[in-house]
């Protein structure tokens, strides 16, 4: 399964980043997945729909290309599942997509278990737009992401910058709560093929909102635009990109809650001061101390 997961991850890179609407595998590697399991490659074909064709011949498809410095490059078109937006206005369009999303059961098992969608929340209009993975026990109570201990702590670094959450867009890869097993507690990250499900919505609400940056809290978030370019450790701190937006990786705030040295707050405060100072934000001296040692 493991595999069968990279794959689906590798063909969802190569829709984003290489503008490929089929993705053909060579006899040789469609008999490679035979081999890893009876009916391997038609789970595949059927996760991602329209992009993985069975038993046909093409060039070897290129590997995803990152930069030294961490930028992916997108080389083509990208192949876009096409959500219809409705509305005159930002508010209108992204009012209307989330109304079809309060509908959706795209994903039966999620949508039986959820108690609100968390669409997004923040300014149709906003110059920053934060993408996390998937609400919590917390947001699917109260519809609205990031509201639980690391939201609070999002809310703080917003603070930070000089803004005000109502002036920033806020928004999760996946707008369902990954279900656990009954009785159990916690979150767990969503998989792959969720993630891929859902990313329609998030797309609709980027292209509608343009923001001029956008920040992805913690390597799920970066998994899930991207697929996997490598752990958020590595990434952070360095602009990719995402149709077209700068996109900075960092760490998640859960993260922080668990990690809360002034060190590993620097790192972040860094991240989001690069941020501020690509939408040009005024940075004062008294930010730019902010988690150093004294
Ligand atoms: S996670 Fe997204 S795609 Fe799946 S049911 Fe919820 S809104 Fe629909």
């Amino acid at each position: 399964m493991e595999t069968l997961e990279a794959l689906r991850h590798y063909v969802r890179f190569l829709r984003e980043h290489e503008g490929l609407r089929e993705v053909r595998l060579s006899p040789a590697a469609l008999h490679g997945l035979e081999l890893i399991g009876a009916g391997a490659s038609r789970s595949v074909a059927g996760s991602v729909p329209g992009t993985l064709l069975r038993g046909a011949t093409s060039a070897p498809v290129a590997a995803p290309r990152v930069s030294g410095k961490g930028a992916v490059i997108p080389t083509a078109p990208r192949f876009e599942e096409t959500i219809t937006v409705s509305g005159a206005t930002k508010a209108e369009q992204l009012a209307h997509l989330g109304e079809r999303a309060s509908g959706c059961v795209k994903c039966p098992h999620l949508a039986a278990r959820r108690t609100h969608v968390v669409f997004g929340v923040g300014n149709p209009e906003a110059r920053i737009m934060f993408v996390g993975e998937a609400p919590g026990e917390e947001e699917d109570q109260q519809g609205e992401p990031f509201v639980g201990r690391a939201g609070q702590l999002l809310t703080k670094m917003i603070t930070a910058m000089g803004l005000d959450r109502s002036e920033v867009y806020i928004a999760n890869i996946l707008k369902c709560r990954p279900d656990m097993p009954l009785g159990s507690s916690g979150n767990r990250k969503p998989t792959g093929e969720e993630m891929d499900t859902c990313l329609p919505y998030l797309r609709a609400q980027i292209d509608v909102i343009q923001p001029q940056a956008m920040i992805a809290l913690g390597g799920t978030a970066v998994e899930g635009l991207l697929g996997p370019v490598g752990g958020i450790t590595k990434l952070r701190g360095k602009f990719l990109e995402y149709r077209g937006i700068p996109l900075m990786p960092t760490f998640h705030p859960s993260y922080l809650l668990r990690n809360a040295s002034n060190t590993e707050k620097r790192k972040v405060w860094e991240d989001l001061m690069q941020v501020m100072e690509r939408v040009n934000m005024p940075i004062s001296e008294k930010q730019r101390g902010f988690f150093l040692a004294k």
